[in-house]
């Protein structure tokens, strides 16, 4: 494994502050290593220049000296000493390699710098000068030649670039102890900093493993920052408020059902109690206690049809087989057995216009029954239930009415929750039912997009209607 797949590896398998800390360390190391080179590169190259400056400039003036004095022969030829800027050294060179002027004695021989010449100089170096390297220092030469009297002398300008490596060395120093002080500094910030960031997901991790189902009202702290830590956190709380909703739902719905099924089974038991003791000597009681049982299995079975019903439509498993139906056909079906099976009241059509709506046959269907098992549930015998069916502009309005027991104001937005029985008990009018048809029609007008209105007064009785969309 090489350095950088185990750096990433590390990285990788880390906690999100060590990721961050040593992501944050890195880009800090690479910034100082290029401040470092960019500082060591840029005092090389300022000196360079500045050497060279002083290089060109002792070589011009000398040079124009020197033509001067060719014209003027009485100028004393030591003078030419003035034209070097300070820390510039002449030697003055004949074709023989004697050197017959030098300003500074103590200076690196012509000779020894010729050995010490650098073969690839900074790229920054002027192509017309030379760099000797010598243990200390680093030299620079400019050279021109001058012809006098048929004789040719060549002019060596030195400038030491670098006095003393010195210098260089307490800048190495200084610049690894600020890396070494800077790369600790970015360590300490970036564990602290990503640290403090990230403490409100160890929060969220730990209120997360304190939530069990007994336990859900636990929530995370959200602090006023407007981040996306806070965001998180919102979104979490809000979840868990769904899930704290959900799962009371849940449990209500199982203990209404558990509940609703305990009446028929107290029945059935009673009842076949009954018939063991008593039921082969009397028939009378033999006849009362089969009836009994059928009708409450009757009522069970409906009870558990509907439960699987509402079970499936939470799960979204309810097949539904959406297609172009006329609306017409449906009603005109399911109308004609309601009357036929239907003798303690009247049962008539208003309109039955035709429409193609798009829906599922078999709920739309079962929605329509619902709505006329209730008008006649809670309509007293004798009385009337229509039905109406008419177009309204791009939908149809599928009416059922009675002229039934009506429903109290308070209650009509409730009737459609599941279990909910208006005065279920204590009613004069005792009709079997589970509180759950009116949900599984609103789960079904859901389904179909359809709207339900329900106008209704108590003693008078109750419409309820459908807004189907017409299929284009
Ligand atoms: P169920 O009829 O099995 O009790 P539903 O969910 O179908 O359950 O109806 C809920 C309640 O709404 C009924 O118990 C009844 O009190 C009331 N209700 C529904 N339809 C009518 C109606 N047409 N007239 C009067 N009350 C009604």
């Amino acid at each position: 494994m090489t350095l950088i797949e185990k750096l990433s590896h590390l990285i990788h398998s880390s906690q999100i502050s060590t990721k961050i800390t040593i992501i944050f360390t890195l880009c800090f190391l690479a910034l100082l290593s290029l401040t470092n080179i960019l500082a060591w590169y840029g005092v090389y190259y300022a000196l360079y220049q500045q050497a060279e400056k002083t290089l060109v400039f002792s070589v011009d003036n000398t040079t124009k000296l020197l033509e001067k004095l060719e014209q003027n022969e009485n100028i004393d030829i030591e003078s030419i000493r003035d034209p070097l800027v300070a820390g510039v050294v002449l030697r003055v060179v004949d074709d023989k390699g004697n050197v017959f002027i030098d300003t500074d004695s103590h200076y690196p021989t012509v000779e020894q710098f010729d050995e010490h010449i650098i073969k690839n100089p900074p790229f920054w170096t002027n192509n017309d000068m030379e760099v000797a390297k010598f243990q200390r220092a680093i030299v620079y030469r400019a050279k021109t030649t001058f012809t006098h009297d048929g004789e040719t002398v060549t002019l060596q300008f030195f400038r030491t670039i670098t006095a003393q490596l010195d210098f260089f060395d307490r800048l190495k120093n200084i610049l690894l102890t600020i890396d070494v002080l800077g790369l600790l500094f970015a360590m300490g910030t970036g564990y602290f900093i990503s640290r403090k960031i990230l403490r409100p997901i160890s929060t969220m991790t730990k209120t997360a493993q304190d939530i069990a189902i007994e336990n859900m009202n636990t929530r995370i702290p959200v602090h006023p920052a407007n981040d996306e830590l806070t965001d998180l956190a919102n979104t979490f709380n809000d979840m868990l408020n769904r899930l704290q909703v959900g799962i009371t739902q849940q449990q209500q719905f199982v203990s209404n059902a558990s509940h609703e099924l305990r009446t028929p089974v107290t029945v059935i038991r009673g009842y076949s109690d009954v018939l063991a003791r008593w039921g082969s000597d009397d028939p009378e009681i033999f006849k009362e206690s089969v009836e009994a049982i059928q009708s409450e299995t009757e009522n069970m079975q409906q009870l558990i049809e509907q439960l699987l019903f509402l079970a499936r439509s939470d799960q979204n498993r309810q097949p539904l087989n959406m297609q172009p139906l006329e609306l017409s056909e449906l009603v005109e079906d399911v109308f004609h057995k309601m009357q036929k099976t239907t003798h303690t009241h009247t049962i008539k059509m208003l309109r039955n216009e035709e429409a193609t709506i798009f829906a599922d046959k078999v709920t739309l269907r079962q929605m329509l029954r619902i709505f006329l098992e209730n008008a006649v549930k809670y309509t007293p015998k004798g009385g009337t239930i229509t039905v109406d069916s008419a177009k309204d502009g791009d939908h149809v309005k599928l009416s059922v009415s009675d002229t039934g027991i009506g429903i109290a104001k308070e209650h009509q937005s409730k009737i459609f929750e599941r279990f909910f029985r208006v005065n279920a008990s204590g009613s004069e009018h005792k009709v079997s039912g589970t509180g759950l048809g009116l949900s599984i029609a609103k789960w079904v007008a859901e389904q179909h997009k359809c709207k339900i209105e329900l106008s209704s007064e108590l003693g008078k009785g109750t419409t309820i209607s459908v807004i189907i969309p017409i299929f284009r």
